[in-house]
């Protein structure tokens, strides 16, 4: 460096403001000013979210795609500089964005396992966003780290996997399907071809390997074999009884010509709440069938998994506790926040197979000075904190009224169901298992006995589904059964009673009613 850049510099350091003038009123800190700002911000946000949100008298305003685009760009997503007021942005976006977004709070927001959020965990976000901990590393939650732990131990004994279980928080369902097959995967090669294939990828004869899970499994379970080399042709769907439920006979016989043509069956997955009728798989046969044949067992009760939470309907999982692993999601009957899930397994040890080590995060020296960096189990590296909410929210509420939420919703969808089955112009697919209602609006205007006229039927209850949606009457979903298009009622929210379903049953009659006159007319 010359003596000019010396000069340069001083020049630069006496100009510059300080970093706190600068950007001190952008951060939460020890300054009174920041606080004061935040405080403000959080209440305005807070105020408008009621407002714009909690209030709302639908369950969605209705607006077409086009107009939501509309309003956001009068604006530039990146004004070089601002132009609004704290306050005026919230009012802004308030009015533009929360005023239609689906209001899953609202009784009538019955499409999706789409859950309202505890006001408990509302709370502890503001807490896991402001405090900003990582889960990867323990000297980037140092609290954080040992809370999870300790809710992960209890987690593992509601599922009665305590004696060598582990686990730890992941995104959802798509992430806990992934890594028990991953594990599943894995331990195979180990323990059948001394193969390590974190090291050394897939061998060949890996192309024989064979996932097996009911027809109404989760289509997670078919993304994950791709993900894992495996091929979407590892995956061989088990035929479901009449109660869609996987069907033991067909698994034997699948089985036994899987073996007889040279193909290595290696992992079970059984579903504890299907996503379409809530149906739950014989856990117990399916557990001893997984065990006598050499194959993991994954218990996929991402929906299902709240269950453990009631007194009355707990032991309908009878059999998870025999899984090698399981997946179980927050965000849907644990009313939590998007997102939180969580992976546990039986053995703890099956977590070596995905380990990794960084020095700039978790070196060899802090595993042996027993310093928890749980980055070990995940695939995640940067991971949210989102143990917290369950946590709040377990602690706020309590066991027992958490377990009269999921008894009220399974007790709703049956009501509900008896609605429908005495609707004449509706057909109830299947006797309600968790808190999904399936059923198909049946056209007035035509007998049902030819293509023509059951294509009509499709289209008119693809149409009533819509139309609800534009008048923002309900978010209703819809799925396909034996190819036929249905509606379907996701009963989660525990504020949803028969009274609202009634409401939205004739809602459905009406636009079935209405979409029958307007084709005549037309
Ligand atoms: C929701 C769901 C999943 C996927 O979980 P995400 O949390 O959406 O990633 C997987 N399996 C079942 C049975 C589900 O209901």
């Amino acid at each position: 460096m010359t003596v000019g850049a010396d000069v340069q510099e001083q020049t630069v350091e006496q100009r510059r403001a300080s970093a706190g003038e600068l950007f001190g009123d952008l951060f939460l800190g020890p300054e009174l000013a920041s606080q004061d700002a935040y405080r403000s911000m959080i209440n305005t946000a807070t105020e408008v979210l009621i407002r714009e949100f909690a209030a709302s008298a639908k369950p969605y305003s209705g607006a077409a795609p086009e107009s939501l685009l509309a309003a956001l760009e009068r604006q530039p997503v990146c004004p070089e500089e601002p132009s609004e007021t704290m306050s005026e942005l919230l009012n802004r976006l308030g009015a533009d964005m929360l005023r239609h977004s689906a209001v899953v709070t609202h009784p009538a927001c019955v499409a999706h396992l789409h859950c309202p959020p505890l006001m408990a965990s509302l709370a502890a976000e503001a807490w896991i966003a402001a405090s900003n901990q990582s889960m990867d590393s323990w000297d980037q939650s140092m609290a954080g780290t040992m809370l999870e732990e300790h809710v992960m131990a209890w987690l593992c004994g509601l599922y009665g996997l305590a004696e060598t279980g582990d686990g730890v928080f992941t995104s959802g369902g798509t992430q806990s399907n992934l890594m028990g097959l991953l594990l599943a995967r894995n331990h195979y090669a180990a323990v059948r071809w001394n193969w390590n294939v974190q090291q050394r990828g897939l061998p060949a004869a890996s192309c024989r390997l064979r996932i097996l899970c009911s027809e109404e499994a989760h289509f997670t379970v078919k993304q994950s074999a791709a993900l894992l080399g495996l091929g979407e042709q590892a995956v061989v769907t088990i035929k479901t009884d009449s109660r869609h439920r996987m069907r033991k006979d067909d698994l034997l016989l699948k089985l036994k010509e899987l073996k007889g043509s040279g193909l290595l069956p290696f992992a079970l997955v059984a579903t504890a709440g299907t996503t379409d009728f809530g149906a739950i798989d014989p856990l117990e046969e399916l557990a001893a069938i997984a065990r006598q044949n050499g194959m993991w067992f994954h218990v996929d009760a991402a929906y299902g998994g709240a269950l453990a939470m009631s007194e009355s309907q707990r032991a309908r999982l009878r059999g998870i506790e025999e899984a090698d692993s399981v997946t179980v999601d927050f965000h849907k009957g644990f009313y939590q926040p998007i997102s939180c899930g969580a992976f546990l397994v039986r053995d703890k040890e099956t977590f070596q197979s995905i380990r990794m080590s960084a020095d700039y995060l978790n070196p060899e020296s802090d595993e042996e000075a027993g310093v928890p960096n749980l980055v070990v189990k995940s695939i995640q590296t940067t991971r949210r904190f989102d143990a917290l909410k369950l946590y709040l929210s377990l602690q706020h509420v309590g066991g027992r009224k958490f377990g009269e939420m999921v008894d009220h919703t399974v007790r709703l969808a049956q009501d509900t169901a008896v609605l429908i089955k005495a609707e004449p112009r509706l057909a109830l697919l299947a006797e309600p298992e968790l808190g999904t209602v399936v059923f198909r609006y049946m056209p007035v205007s035509r007998e049902l006995n030819d293509d023509n006229s059951l294509h009509w039927a499709d289209e008119l209850n693809a149409r009533i589904r819509d139309r609800l949606l534009a008048d923002g009457w309900a978010v209703l979903a819809r799925t396909r059964v034996w190819g036929r298009q249905c509606l379907k009622m996701t009963l989660l929210n525990p504020l949803t009673e028969s009274a609202h379903t009634a409401i939205i049953i004739r809602k459905i009659v009406e636009a079935g009613l209405a979409l029958e006159t307007e084709q005549q007319a037309g």
